[in-house]
């Protein structure tokens, strides 16, 4: 698989404070990477550090196959675009004159494609409107249109929902998940907020008191997180004959038990068991949702 960005092993201390203990995380091309963690747990330290707003500790991570301790990193970090915090923008400046001066300080030789740009993010009908008159879901957007001048192909945002309404909310996403298909951009999103990223995300990473708890996709994270009835009987094997005639999914667990995810009519499976000379001992619903399964992971509120 081919990655946008590896971490491998990175500590950042603050005095005798760890904030990232031996981090490792692996960002597939073509993600949208959601990081996840409680207040505190090292995300916008680590997006900092790949931003390179701040050193290592100690370790190292790569973008596009770079290694942090080369001077091609420079390079390798104008593919990617960044919101981090808040959006460095100028209050006293409209959106399209905010995208003239980021073109400006990068270089760029005509101000092509701003338009473009306003429109992909929605702020394409605000003219001379002042920044500082945005709502906060507006200025977010134009602080993702300034991360996407020099045409990145690697976006990060650090918390991009905080404090945005539901209205806002919902655009960021639709904005995300646009740049993502249509842009093919790769995207990382910090936020403690696991049911917000799991409407958009294709990867997680659960980080905890600075370590990567689990890496996993989103088929993994719905497998991990689906509902299902584990049902004890005197004959795993039996069980399994009745559920593949009755068409329904199963996954045996031991001679005794299976878990199986469907919903069943109680009756009919003991009268089919009955017939294979098994009885049903318990049936016990089980429902890890998102949100416990996070808390499983990195634990509290
Ligand atoms: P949040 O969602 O609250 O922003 P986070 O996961 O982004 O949390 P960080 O901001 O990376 O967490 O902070 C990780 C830990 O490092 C926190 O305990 C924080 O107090 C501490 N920390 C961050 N920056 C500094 C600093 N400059 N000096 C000392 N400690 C710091």
């Amino acid at each position: 698989m081919d990655y946008v960005m590896t971490v491998n092993s990175l500590y950042k201390s603050y005095g005798n404070f760890k904030a990232l203990c031996g981090l490792d995380m692996r960002v597939p091309k073509g993600a949208i990477y959601g990081l996840i963690g409680k207040n505190g747990a090292g995300k916008t330290t680590l997006i900092r550090i790949i931003c390179g707003l701040q050193n290592p500790t100690l370790g190292c991570y790569t973008l596009y196959g770079i290694g942090s301790h080369s001077s091609k990193i420079v390079k390798a970090r104008r593919r990617m675009g960044a919101v981090v915090e808040t959006p460095s923008i100028y209050l006293d400046m409209s959106a399209e004159e905010n995208l003239k001066e980021q073109y400006r300080v990068l270089g760029m030789p005509s101000f092509e494609g701003i338009n473009e740009l306003l429109t992909l993010v929605g702020l394409e009908n605000t003219g001379k409107k002042k920044a500082k008159n945005f709502s906060l879901g507006m200025r977010q957007r134009l602080g993702i249109a300034i991360a996407l001048c020099g045409s990145p192909d690697f976006l990060v945002l650090d918390e991009p929902v905080n404090g945005l309404d539901p209205q806002g909310i919902v655009e960021i996403r639709e904005l995300i998940l646009r740049l993502n298909r249509e842009k093919n951009i790769t995207v990382l999103i910090s936020s403690h907020i696991l049911s917000e990223l799991s409407k958009l995300a294709t990867h997680y990473g659960f980080i905890d008191g600075g370590r990567m708890v689990k890496e996993l996709s989103a088929e993994e994270l719905d497998a991990a997180c689906r509902k299902c009835m584990r049902i004890e009987v005197t004959n795993a094997p039996a069980l399994a004959r009745v559920l593949d005639g009755m068409g329904i999914e199963y996954k045996i667990l031991s001679d005794t038990e299976a878990d199986v995810f469907a919903k069943l009519n109680i009756t009919s499976l003991t009268n089919a068991l009955s017939a294979e000379g098994c009885e049903l001992v318990s049936v016990q619903e089980r429902d890890e949702s998102l949100e416990s399964y996070y808390i499983n992971l990195v634990g509290g509120n």
